[in-house]
């Protein structure tokens, strides 16, 4: 049974999808006019992290992205320039090239922290006649109008405004009076707009289409209703994004396609929560942000950060320091090392019993219990870490369900498992025998012929440890 956190009533909701075995999965993809920070990274790891628990629990899932390459404007309140316009003039490029640049730059990064890429990448730019038709929708519903600028979202004529933020259409008014409202003709200080004109301050917009209010180009939150809808229907199953998004750009979805289409655009709303740094939002806009490539030039492997992330449950802050991320290295290698060290024992093995005295079926119904749990990954890994402590537990038992875990933590934890055969062999025969004739003595309590193997070993340059299965050999400098 799956436990989702769901903005939308602000509880956890056993999770029951619209049909029995496949879930549709919407995420709010990057903004492709600079580099994803690694807070953006935080929360596409949460949102892997969501996939593949659907996917663990056994339901197909249609899983979509959109990319953001227009209509993005630098604040949310529809002022300021386009993202995108704005990246292109900086590096003297066009729009097409910088969306293309910082979307195989996205993509390479998410890659390297083991995020599934979504099957169905959306660029915001192919889809205009589905963004056009919802406009006009709205249009016709009497809910949107048209100024000589733009066309907007009146959100007096949806009742339920601001239900996902928890505040009241009122309040969304009153906080939207302080805000600059450059289009004087706009009804409401917090109706949004559908459509740009390439008019004023756009009059030189770069990307444009035709429409029935003339040429121009989306605004921001229209892209993702159209796109949803148009792979998902409406209403679709689960809906993602950063916490950042509930107050204006989800608000805004979710009361343009219920206004249009009468039916709600998603039914579980799910947000991940900020990275920080020194305590405030890590954000472009502040500069203080680092990227995978910063983590990458510190000699840190990007999977330190993944681990770094799950450490901490996707609806809590998580304030980022390098102390922290290479705490989160040491942790990952030593999870290696453990690993790597029982696959060398298992092989050490070959031939001894490896019956567990211990079950391991608890462990793997704490792991599925914490995951299952609205995400609890922190749970998780520490149900994993106890799991390899845990003497009595057959090796080939530990080593199966920790591949089992990583199918949904995505840490490479099988690639330690891997033995270098060149290494294996490389231990001579002569230790091997020494090694299984002290095992002997050893069983046998003649603890002093025991221990005279082990010296002997040891200048041969290997190390001998007992284990609760047997005992186990490691070239003497990989201890
Ligand atoms: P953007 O490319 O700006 O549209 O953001 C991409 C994703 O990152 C969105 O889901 C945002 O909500 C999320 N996001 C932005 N800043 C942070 C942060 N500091 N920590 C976590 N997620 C963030
Ligand atoms: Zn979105």
């Amino acid at each position: 049974m799956l436990r989702l956190y769901n903005t939308l009533g602000r509880k956890l909701e056993i999770f029951k999808p619209l049909k029995k075995t496949s879930v549709g999965l919407y995420t709010c993809g990057p903004t492709v006019y600079n580099y994803a920070h690694i807070g953006n990274l935080r929360t596409y790891v949460f949102e892997d992290i969501l996939e593949r628990v659907l996917k663990a629990d056994g339901y197909r899932v249609k899983r979509v992205m959109n990319i953001t390459d227009v209509g993005h404007l630098t604040s949310d309140a529809d002022e300021g320039e386009d993202k995108l316009e704005k990246g292109a003039k900086r590096e003297n490029k066009s729009v097409l090239e910088i969306a293309k640049f910082y979307t195989e730059a996205f993509l390479s990064d998410i890659r390297a922290l083991n995020i599934a890429v979504p099957k169905i990448l959306a660029p915001a730019t192919q889809f205009i006649p589905d963004q056009v038709a919802l406009v006009e929708q709205l249009m016709k519903k009497g809910v949107a109008y048209e100024t000589s600028t733009a066309v907007y979202f009146d959100v007096t004529k949806f009742k339920a405004y601001g239900k996902l933020a928890g505040q009241s259409l009122k309040d969304k008014m009153t906080a939207a009076r302080k805000e600059v409202v450059t289009d004087p003709a706009k009804r409401n200080p917090a109706d949004f707009a559908l459509w740009f004109k390439r008019v004023g301050k756009f009059a030189n917009h770069m990307l444009h289409w035709p429409s029935p209010w003339g040429e121009g180009f989306p605004g921001w939150h229209v892209e993702c209703s159209a796109i949803g809808k148009h792979f998902l229907g409406q209403p679709f199953d689960i809906h993602t994004g950063g916490v950042d998004h509930i107050g204006t750009h989800h608000t805004n979805e979710i009361a343009q396609s219920q206004a249009a289409y009468g039916v709600p655009l998603a039914r579980y709303w799910m947000h991940g929560e900020f990275l920080l740094v020194e305590r405030g939002k890590m954000a472009k806009s502040a500069g203080n942000f680092y990227t995978l490539a910063d983590i990458k030039a510190r000699g840190i492997p990007p999977l330190a950060f993944r681990y770094l992330a799950l450490g901490a449950h996707y609806r809590s802050r998580l304030n980022f320091t390098w102390e922290s991320l290479e705490a989160a290295q040491n942790g990952l290698q030593n999870l290696y090392n453990k690993i790597h060290q029982l696959s060398w024992d298992l092989k050490e093995l070959r031939g001894i019993d490896l019956g567990g005295i211990v079950n391991a079926k608890p462990y793997e119904n704490l792991f599925n219990r914490a995951i299952n749990n609205d995400l609890n990954t922190p749970m998780a890994m520490s149900i994993m870490q106890t799991l390899l402590g845990v003497n009595g537990i057959s090796i080939p038992e530990k080593l199966t369900l920790i591949k089992k875990f990583d199918r949904v933590l995505g840490l490479d934890l099988d690639k330690s498992m891997k033995l270098v055969p060149s290494k294996i062999k490389k231990i001579p025969k002569e230790v091997r025998e020494l090694a299984k004739k002290r095992e002997e003595y050893r069983r046998s309590k003649q603890f002093m012929q025991a221990d005279a193997l082990r010296k002997r070993i040891g200048e041969l340059g290997y190390t001998v440890e007992d284990t609760p299965q047997g005992f186990s050999l490691c070239p003497l400098h990989q201890k």
